[in-house]
């Protein structure tokens, strides 16, 4: 039994992904993601801590900062990253 990529499918190959395979493409996409996602946790930390100190001594709680937090998230999900800022288009 031949084994496949676990992202797209394709046999050949196999690099270990987590706990199953890829291939060589998805094996360096996901790479990629995973340094994504930590360049932008580095970038973002202290403009949150930040922030999140500013509305905690205005009377937020933790869990209130948790919630829009993600909703902020779930918000960039309909959003090009690339695109223009609304904020400041006229
Ligand atoms: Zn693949």
């Amino acid at each position: 039994m031949s084994e496949t990529c676990c992202v797209c499918g394709a046999p050949g190959l196999l690099i270990p992904l987590g706990h199953s395979s890829a291939c060589p493409a998805c094996s360096t996409q996901s790479a990629a993601e995973v340094a994504a996602v930590e360049h932008l946790r580095k970038l973002l930390r202290p403009v949150v801590r930040a922030w999140a100190g500013g509305w905690v001594e205005a009377g937020l709680s933790d869990e209130t900062l948790r919630a829009l937090l993600e909703l902020e998230g779930a918000s960039w999900a309909s959003e090009d990253p690339l695109g223009a800022d609304p904020d400041t288009v006229n």
